[in-house]
């Protein structure tokens, strides 16, 4: 049962983040209320205010500069993410991804900040946008900041969202050459959130040395890891199968699944193996191939 709650719909940025100040504790935003109204079914979550942000269309854009890179609003919606040709050409992992998260429905209407602020660690969205260095943007009526991605996230479904802060936009740094990102999520039931999933980006160099790198994983702990260690095992080598095996070993070292329903903790180990050395190898061969 939901209980009941004030709606509030306001019809500018301005005006919903005046809403967020004078409603501190007590309100909730729903964009796609794809997740949220989960939660409020289960009682999970009670509220006083509800404030609607979906009708804001200023939030709602694709931008990209070869300077700034990709801008993506709070409101765009997944379904505008894997049909933008500009994404496609630019991060084709953001649309592969959207392509098998959730089903055509969710992605219609649920949003990209809803699923980042959401702060599921088993989403696909987060060790991606991590692996590909994102930023996101929040802003309240005292003014805006923007964090890496990585620091957003603070504890189980925690963030650090201020309570009279939104996100407004995720930013990724332009697309470089050499660099290729790579994510791939083991999940049960084909558009279900992952089991396990892992993120991988390599930045090469002229000799196909690996210059930097970047491991993210999935539902492998209560926020989206990174593997450091596995990261450091990789930079100033060369592509080997040795090496993926020992990036992908200290990778399932460093992470903390838990055993659920879905799987124990050590498939979800064997499933972090796999899959690290899996995208490490794809996201290095492609930089080196497409230069
Ligand atoms: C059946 C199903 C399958 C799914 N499968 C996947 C999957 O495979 N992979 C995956 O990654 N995700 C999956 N999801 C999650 C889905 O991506 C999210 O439900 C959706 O993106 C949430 O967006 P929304 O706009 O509906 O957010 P809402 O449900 O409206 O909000 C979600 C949370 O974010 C907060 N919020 C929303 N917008 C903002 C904002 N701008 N600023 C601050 N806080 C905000 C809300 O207060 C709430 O806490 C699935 C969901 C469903 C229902």
């Amino acid at each position: 049962m939901i209980h009941d709650f004030t709606y509030l719909k306001p019809g500018t940025l301005r005006e919903a983040l005046s809403m967020l100040a004078d409603h501190k504790d007590e309100y909730k935003i729903i964009c796609g209320g794809q997740s949220l109204l989960i939660v409020m079914r289960q009682g999970l979550v009670v509220t006083d205010y509800l404030i609607d942000i979906k009708g804001l269309n200023e939030l709602s854009y694709i931008t990209y500069d070869e300077r700034e890179g990709l801008r993506i609003g709070a409101t765009t919606t997944h379904r505008t993410v894997e049909t933008s040709e500009l994404i496609k050409q630019k991060y084709p992992v953001l649309v592969a991804i959207e392509k098998r998260l959730a089903s055509i429905q969710v992605r219609n209407w649920g949003t990209i900040a809803g699923n980042l602020a959401h702060g599921d660690s088993s989403g696909d969205l987060a060790p991606t946008l991590i692996a590909l260095d994102g930023k996101i943007k929040l802003s309240s009526a005292r003014g805006s900041r923007t964090i890496p991605l990585e620091e957003f996230y603070t504890g189980l479904f925690e963030t650090a969202l201020n309570k009279d802060e939104l996100v407004v936009e995720v930013q990724v740094p332009p697309a470089r050459l050499l660099t290729a990102t790579a994510y791939k999520k083991f999940n049960l039931i084909e558009s279900d959130q992952a089991v396990i999933g892992v993120a991988a980006t390599v930045a090469a160099d002229r000799n196909s040395t690996c210059r930097d790198a970047r491991i993210v994983l999935s539902n492998a702990g209560v926020t989206p890891i990174r593997a450091k260690s596995g990261e450091k095992v990789l930079i100033g080598k060369k592509l080997s199968d040795a090496l993926l095996t020992e990036a992908a070993e200290a990778a399932a070292n460093e992470a903390d699944p838990v055993s659920d329903i879905h799987a124990s903790e050590e498939y979800r180990r064997h499933l972090i193996r796999v899959l690290t050395k899996r995208m490490v190898r794809q996201a290095w061969e492609e930089a080196i191939r497409l230069g």
